[in-house]
């Protein structure tokens, strides 16, 4: 361990550690090749992460032997190799972590451990601004293509790194070539995949959006129009106004009967008829039953010759119809 390295780790530690109390050893923090998930990091995000790792502390995962046992990134740096090619042909590149941890009694096994190369799997916390469609360079955060990861060479690239998270050995690894895993801090995630667009692919999505989009319509029509008739209401109501309208047509019609039977009494009062004759008069008007009993009242006058004592205008009005009958053939016979 040269002079530098022990600059840099003391920059982190409370007291200035001698070159003996520390040990320093890579980690293969993550790369730009495809994992397992269809993503990759960009090579500015990993550029950013060797700036942004520096200071974080890993977990040695699952390990009752060394307890709490931290170790601590000291430096970082982009390392390429052109000899390597990445899955989808480019060239490789990866970020490695120069760590610390402090030697201990209780460490000796562990720092045996990464020196025979089996602790070196790596997860990797960050958070990702943005995410990339590898074919169209849509951001998947904000929008939707039509690229489906995993298919038609079609990956997410990891892109604008805002942060890092403390890593950590795990046992299995999601970055096949580097042996490392990376996650995603959750409410960043829940974040982008609140924006994520869904296509409909069957008659159940379909049907369902369509519901939802109904029901809403309908709720905010009902809103919109709080406090006005409901369709069975306002049917009810015009029900009501046609009973109503039919009620006072019948009252109309039985008024004007009434009117006409007492025009026809006082035609009759007037002109001589007897009153059990009066509903035989005929007409719609005043003038008409007037005239028609003027015509009637003909047969009910007095004989201007010949007058009897029985039958007086009177007397025809009091008579009974039988009567009044035999007075309309006497005159009859008169004339
Ligand atoms: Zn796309």
């Amino acid at each position: 361990m040269d002079n530098s390295m022990l600059e840099k780790i003391n920059r982190f530690t409370r007291r200035p550690f001698a070159e003996n109390e520390v040990y320093a050893f890579p980690v293969h923090l993550c790369d730009n090749d495809i994992d397992r998930d269809q993503e990759r990091f960009s090579d500015e995000a990993l550029l950013s992460m060797s700036k942004l790792f520096v200071g974080k502390t890993g977990i040695f995962d699952h390990d009752p032997r060394t307890g709490n046992q931290t170790a601590r990134v000291f430096d970082a740096e982009v390392v390429i190799e052109p000899s390597k090619l990445t899955k989808d042909g480019r060239v490789y590149k990866w970020l490695k972590g120069l760590a610390y941890i402090v030697r201990t009694d209780n460490n000796k096994d562990l720092i045996t451990e990464i020196d025979a190369g089996i602790k070196k799997e790596v997860s990797v916390s960050c958070s990702a601004n943005k995410r990339i469609c590898s074919v169209c360079g849509c951001d998947r955060r904000i929008t939707q293509c039509e690229h489906h990861k995993g298919q038609d060479g079609c990956h997410v690239i990891l892109d604008d790194i805002t942060d890092v998270y403390e890593w950590s050995f795990v046992a299995v690894p999601a970055q096949i070539n580097a042996g490392v895993t990376k996650k995603y801090i959750p409410e960043k995630e829940e974040k982008s995949m609140g924006t994520e667009f869904k296509p409909i692919t069957t008659q159940a999505e379909f049907d369902a959006a369509v519901k939802n989009a109904v029901e809403a319509a309908v709720a905010e029509t009902v809103k919109k129009y709080e406090g006005w008739l409901s369709p069975e209401a306002a049917a009810a109501l015009a029900q009501e106004r046609d009973d109503s309208r039919a009620a006072v047509d019948a009252l109309s019609t039985e008024n004007k009967s009434y009117k006409l039977s007492a025009m026809k009494m006082k035609a009759a009062n007037e002109k001589g008829i007897p009153f059990e004759l009066a509903e035989k008069l005929s007409g719609e008007t005043e003038d008409e039953i007037n005239k028609d009993a003027d015509t009637f009242a003909k047969y009910f006058t007095a004989p201007k010759h010949q007058p009897t004592p029985r039958y007086s205008g009177e007397g025809a009005f009091t008579d009974s119809k039988n009567s009044a009958a035999l007075e309309m053939l006497r005159e009859i016979n008169n004339n």
